[in-house]
């Protein structure tokens, strides 16, 4: 995803593309979500240190940049993984992307969809991709190395995967699909010279919002998990999902804050981040929130200090955040009634 100090300059435009009509929408259905009682008890156990292997598991592929055998394997790994979780069915969505930079990206996104029959359905969400590029590497000369991506990719598809492997032990009250989105990360660097586009950014959720896995498929809301594992993560409460889903972003926040988690969510607001989850409001018209870190004070990037670094490797992620994240999911997910 792209650095959200470029995004701020674009607030006024986001405003006036649909502020006003989302903003409508969440008022609507607030009420009725307030009166629910949240479980906390007998909750299925997230195991931080499954989630750890999971994200092991990938960067041992190597980094997952589109058109590498690394990501090829990393994908059909994925896929048999949801499969082998139970999933109802495993969706394959291969598709060509262009990018900014006149590459041809061969592309797979990922669908396992749970308790398929169930009209109800909420979405969780991670890309897969690892960065082409460590453009932000505090050393020049490894700009052009591909990024390990444990935590800019890797980590929030090994939260759901461990949240998949739970479903298989017990169901929640809905549908989940689980939806690795491939090719978000090829987007320009800040020292890119050309026109800096949203829609460079997120190419395989834009393919996907487009031509959605199934006919007509609706969900009642998306959760994004975007770097959701490094050592000292924040999660403020991003611009984009309060815009649009205000009332999916409190949900998850409470939920967090009941499991004593409110020093990792805090109930204050970060940046606009152009992520996976813009596509999936502004295309898919599906409210969609992103938990995303906003780190202030950090130097090198808001997002963290191994942000589009080499060092985003497995050494820089701390099992104590995967598991904060992955716990408040659980809660969120088994609290939700058809
Ligand atoms: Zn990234």
């Amino acid at each position: 995803m792209r650095n959200p100090v470029i995004i701020a300059l674009l607030l006024f435009v986001a405003i006036s593309c649909g502020g006003r009509k989302a903003a409508s929408v969440v008022n609507a259905s607030a009420k009725s979500e307030q009166t629910q009682a949240t479980v906390t008890e007998n909750l299925p156990e997230f195991c931080a240190d499954s989630a750890y292997n999971y994200i092991k598991r990938q960067t041992d592929f190597g980094p997952r940049v589109p058109n590498t055998k690394a990501h090829d394997d990393c994908g059909i790994w994925l896929a048999a993984k949801l499969a082998s979780f139970g999933a109802d069915k495993v969706h394959l969505q291969n598709f060509d992307a262009k990018t900014f930079d006149g590459n041809t990206l061969k592309c797979l996104n990922i669908i396992g969809s749970f308790n398929s029959d169930c009209p109800t359905r909420v979405i969780l969400c991670s890309h897969w991709d690892s960065r082409p590029w460590a453009d932000n590497d505090p050393d020049p000369s490894k700009h052009k190395t591909p990024v390990d991506a444990a935590n800019d990719g890797a980590s929030g598809v090994a939260v759901i995967l461990e949240i998949a492997r739970q479903m298989q032990q017990k169901a929640p009250q809905i549908g989940i699909d689980c939806i690795f989105l491939d090719a978000e990360d090829w987007g320009p660097g800040d020292d890119y010279k050309g026109e800096h586009l949203e829609t460079w950014w997120g190419l395989g959720t834009q393919e996907w919002a487009r031509n959605p896995h199934e006919k007509g498929y609706k969900a009642r809301y998306a959760i994004l998990l975007d770097m959701v594992g490094g050592k000292g993560a924040t999660f403020y409460r991003e611009k984009y999902s309060v815009m649009f889903g205000k009332q999916y972003v409190d949900k998850v926040w409470n939920a967090a804050s009941q499991l004593g988690y409110s020093s990792l969510f805090r109930k204050q607001d970060g940046f606009y981040v152009t992520d996976d989850h813009y596509f999936i409001n502004t295309i898919a018209r599906i409210p969609a929130i992103d938990i995303v870190p906003y780190i202030p004070n950090c130097p090198s990037s808001s997002f963290g200090p191994t942000w589009h670094t080499t060092q985003d490797n497995i050494d820089n992620i701390d099992k104590n955040v995967l598991e904060a994240v992955g716990k408040t999911l659980i809660s969120v997910i088994y609290n939700e009634k058809p």
